[in-house]
């Protein structure tokens, strides 16, 4: 198939491109001064200051617990079979039922739970999937690492005490 060439040539305007670097000065310094004039901030003094994110931001995942501290997942791995991101990896094992006073029987539990949060799109897929509403996520955006490993949440952490939990 034939292609077309399509040649737009600059404008003068373009060609001296110091008109634009003044054009971007001047839409800096009217947020400036519209700032220190009419105290109309643009940013926030973050981490003092944090913005309420909407209720149906998808953040760090967390694992519900029942009132014995037990965690809600039967690891019937409906969560790591749908993750587009495959970056859930769960190991099961039998539940023994002494350890579950509450009296459901749950036929297994997990004895490794681990999500990859660097491969992980936040896509909420595992949240829906999960017939337990034992995996969640939460409203917190604080997911800062300093090394890969840290990245990985492990059944511990993803039982830890979070805010939006719920
Ligand atoms: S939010 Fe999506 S990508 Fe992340 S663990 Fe859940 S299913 Fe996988
Ligand atoms: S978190 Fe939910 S979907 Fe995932 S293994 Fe546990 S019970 Fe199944």
């Amino acid at each position: 198939m034939a292609t077309k060439n399509i040649s737009r040539p600059y404008t003068i305007a373009q060609k001296l491109y110091v008109f634009y670097i003044i054009k971007g000065m001047l839409i800096n310094l009217r947020r400036f001064f519209s700032g220190l004039i009419l105290q109309r901030n643009w940013t926030i003094q973050y981490p003092e200051e944090r913005r309420d994110y909407s209720q149906r931001f998808r953040g760090a995942h967390f694992i519900s617990v029942d009132k014995n501290k037990t965690e809600n997942c039967t690891a019937c791995f409906l969560c790591e079979t749908v993750c587009p991101a495959e970056c859930i990896h769960i190991v099961a094992e039998e539940r023994d039922d002494d350890k579950n006073p509450d009296g459901v029987w749950k036929e297994k539990k997990p004895l490794s739970f681990d999500i990859d949060l660097l491969r992980c799109c936040f896509c909420g897929f595992c949240e829906e999937a999960c017939p337990k509403d034992a995996i969640k996520l939460s409203r917190d955006y604080e997911m800062s690492v300093s090394n890969r490993d840290d990245a990985i949440f492990d059944l511990a952490h993803l039982k830890r005490e979070i805010n939006g939990r719920g």
